[in-house]
């Protein structure tokens, strides 16, 4: 191998093989990381192993003390799902990435890692549910205590971050509501009462928002969704500096095992070289389907960054650069009549992911969102008229045909 290997995680600045002016996201996307065996295969190499053999008694000795570059078990470092590590930590520009085996291990691991029984978290309210069960039910059992907050409310923010905290958890834009927290005015407000700024950026992907530019000292992701994005494999990742991945992530993660196996990094560290593609092309017909649906007398209302009607439109084009591939909206009808709609749709399938090359649809109040109880639903938004639809790859004019003989 010619270049440096971190016993865990990679830090992007290690690769000997890449050129030494600021390669473009799409450059990175296919040359970062790249740890190429004796065989010089172009293709990213699969290593299915748990161990790894020392030429000598001593060497294993010198592993475990991390004085040689070597891997010792794939539970703490494996050469494919570091080629993933240091792939993503250069496409998001973060110094560090970890990753883990879903998107829930990420999020866990990334803030149960600095939190003991005592600490408060501050938590923007609109949230992916089983995020939201980690924070409102696990986390309090343990003597964490955590409060809720508007998240586009600036003076919600100020109060609560008046108080000394640990860690301040940010989703936006929020599945499946879309709402935007601006991530400047938050970190800097987190940081005064000594936080640190965790983001779930899955909605966005790295390619539309990178938080770390805005202020945020931490950022995770679901693999499953934009990543892998074509419905075959479970991931995660969290990236960040220094001081966050070697004083806190890297010990829990190492003794509590949350790790992505070789196999699906193999998948997801390929589905990187298209992320930008299909990311930016998802996101353009996600915009044409927002405006065509946002004239349809039939749909209440419509959830898309990319609108001028959405309240976070001003904040999202400051630290997004795009809409997302993702919006929500209101039937009028109730949910019989969506039901109806959801039913007739011929090339949208019924699915509860997002982030696919096919466009899916879902019904978030009975299925991905079901777990939250009635109020917290109502106090997101979560109605029952309310459909998701992540737009997939087809081309836009489908979707928009398919929206339409639906709803007729
Ligand atoms: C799906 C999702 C997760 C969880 O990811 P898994 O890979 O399903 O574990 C976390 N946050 C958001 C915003 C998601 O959409």
């Amino acid at each position: 191998m010619t270049h440096q290997h971190r016993p865990w995680g990679y830090s992007n600045s290690s690769d000997g093989n890449l050129p030494d002016w600021q390669l473009h996201e799409e450059t990175l996307a296919v040359r970062a990381g790249l740890a190429r065996s004796g065989f010089g295969e172009t293709g990213e190499a699969m290593y299915l192993t748990s161990g790894y053999t020392y030429d000598s008694a001593e060497q294993a000795v010198h592993s475990f003390t991390d004085e040689v570059d070597h891997f010792v078990y794939s539970r703490f470092a494996n050469p494919t799902v570091s080629m993933f590590e240091q792939r993503l930590a250069a496409i998001e520009g973060a110094e560090y990435c970890v990753a883990t085996g879903s998107g829930m291990s990420a999020m866990f691991s990334s803030i149960a890692c600095m939190v003991e029984a005592g600490d408060r978290i501050v938590a923007a309210a609109s949230m992916f549910s089983s995020c939201y069960v980690v924070l409102s039910e696990i986390l309090p059992k343990w003597g964490i205590k955590v409060e809720f907050v508007k998240g586009n409310d600036k003076k919600d923010w100020e109060k609560a971050l008046s108080e000394k905290t640990k860690v301040v958890f940010i989703e936006t834009p929020s599945n499946p509501m879309l709402e935007i927290v601006d991530l400047k005015m938050v970190s800097d407000l987190a940081h005064n009462a000594g936080a640190t700024v965790i983001v779930d950026n899955v909605m966005a992907s790295p390619i539309l928002q990178k938080p770390l530019q805005h202020g945020a000292d931490v950022v995770m992701y679901s693999a499953t969704k934009h990543i892998d994005g074509q419905g075959r494999v479970l991931g995660g990742a969290i990236l960040g500096g220094f001081d966050y991945i070697q004083n806190y992530l890297n010990p829990f993660i190492r003794h509590t095992g949350p790790t992505l196996s070789a196999f699906n990094a193999w998948v997801l560290v390929k589905s990187l070289e298209t992320l930008s593609m299909r990311v930016n092309r998802m996101n353009e017909s996600a915009q044409a389907v927002a405006e065509f649906l946002s004239q349809i007398p039939k749909v209440k209302s419509v959830n898309y960054p990319g609108l001028k009607t959405h309240n976070g439109f001003e904040v999202a084009q400051k630290q997004m650069s795009g809409g997302g591939t993702t919006l929500s909206f209101e039937i009028a009808g109730g949910p019989t009549e969506l039901f109806k709609v959801m039913d007739a749709l011929k090339v949208i399938d019924i699915s509860n992911n997002l982030g696919d090359s096919k466009s899916l649809i879902t019904h978030p109040a009975s299925t991905t969102h079901r777990r939250l109880d009635l109020a917290t639903r109502e106090s997101m938004g979560i109605t029952d008229s309310l459909a998701r639809l992540s737009v997939g790859l087809e081309h836009s004019s489908d979707l928009i045909k398919d929206l339409q003989q639906a709803l007729r």
